[in-house]
């Protein structure tokens, strides 16, 4: 087995400041040996189209750890494909997270998306964090930037974290993760640009030129979407909701109405300067990619189309 990890020498951080976009895919761990042989079979079409980065999503707990752990480790190792490795404070005293930090330097990982992460079980529950560990998502980037081995991503909320009292309240919390030394921040799921252009906006009036890289979701199941959107706090607009509903029983129409919403959508955030996008795969990868060669990007996979640099507003 190689053993190599293939990190490129440019860490996510260099070739954000470049101004170069960035193209990802998102992956959560399987759950067992079908749904394993499912996420390699998505991982490798995704390989094919040599995107920036992919990630893998940090579980509640214990198992499911484990096989994100293992999952990103195996990327690292088996694969041309740069991962990025989501993790949570839930749980986990910091000397763990400084643990875990150190495996994935070990294996040559050097991206980490830091994140707070959920009430286990119940997300809209009440978060209490570890007795030995992190408070808030800002503690994990000090103890990631503490590392030194890292290029650092957070999470950014759109339509503001639902727990957040208000906007200002969120942008503050969120350009504290910034100032500790996130490189880049990536959306939670959304269903419409204004939300995400209306968070540029309030970060660009805070003085925070972080780049935001817009999460695509493409919406092709309706209660599965309606599910997520209410565990996430994002709205989902009643125009593609109805659409969905009068296409119930019909995968293929459900499926074309979900990727030709995200495709519009992706279209005009990088229209607007985003400076990429990053795809939810639900581990299939289809939509996805269809998507992704709807916008021209499969031709494109080396030579990325740079995007207007803003410039510092501080
Ligand atoms: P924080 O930045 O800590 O914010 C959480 C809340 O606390 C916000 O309301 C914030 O305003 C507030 N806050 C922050 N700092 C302070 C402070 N000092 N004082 C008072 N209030 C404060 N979850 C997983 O379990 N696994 C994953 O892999 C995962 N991946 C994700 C990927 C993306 C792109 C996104 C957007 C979310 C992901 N999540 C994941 C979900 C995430 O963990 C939750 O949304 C969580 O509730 C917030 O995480 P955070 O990192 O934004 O937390």
């Amino acid at each position: 087995m190689d053993q190599t990890p293939r990190s490129g020498p440019r860490g996510l951080r260099e070739i954000l400041a470049s101004g170069e976009r960035t193209y990802s895919f998102e992956f959560f761990p399987a759950k067992d040996e079908a749904g394993e042989r499912a996420l390699w079979a998505a991982i490798r079409r995704v390989e094919a189209v040599a995107p920036t980065f992919v990630s893998v999503t940090y579980g509640a707990g214990g198992s499911s750890r484990d096989r994100t752990i293992g999952t990103t480790e195996r990327i690292a190792a088996q694969t041309t494909l740069r991962p990025v490795a989501h993790l949570t404070a839930v749980g986990h005293s910091a000397a763990e997270l400084q643990a875990i930090l150190r495996r994935y330097a070990d294996v040559g990982i050097r991206d980490v998306l830091a994140l707070r992460g959920d009430p286990p079980g119940n997300p809209n529950g009440a978060w209490e964090p570890h007795p030995q560990g992190l408070r808030y998502a800002v503690e994990l980037v000090r103890l990631v930037k503490e590392f030194g081995a890292f290029s650092i991503g957070v999470a950014a909320f759109p339509e503001r974290h639902p727990r957040s009292t208000d906007w200002e309240d969120d942008i503050r919390h969120f350009t504290a993760k910034c100032r500790a030394g996130a490189d880049y921040a990536v959306t939670q799921m959304f269903f419409d640009v204004e939300h995400y252009l209306r968070l540029r906006d309030r970060l660009a009036a805070a003085g925070c030129d972080t780049p935001v890289i817009p999460e695509i979701m493409p919406a092709t199941d309706v209660r599965q979407i309606a599910r997520f959107a209410e565990l996430s706090g994002a709205s989902f607009p009643a125009g593609l909701a109805g659409k969905l509903e009068a296409a119930r029983g019909d995968r293929a129409a459900a499926h074309r109405i979900g990727v030709e919403h995200a495709t519009r959508m992706a279209e005009r955030l990088l229209q607007e300067g985003a400076p990429g996008l990053h795809f939810i795969t639900l581990n299939r990868s289809t939509a996805a990619l269809e998507i992704h060669r709807h916008l021209g990007l499969d031709r494109l996979p080396h030579e990325r189309a740079a995007r207007p640099l803003i410039s510092s507003l501080t």
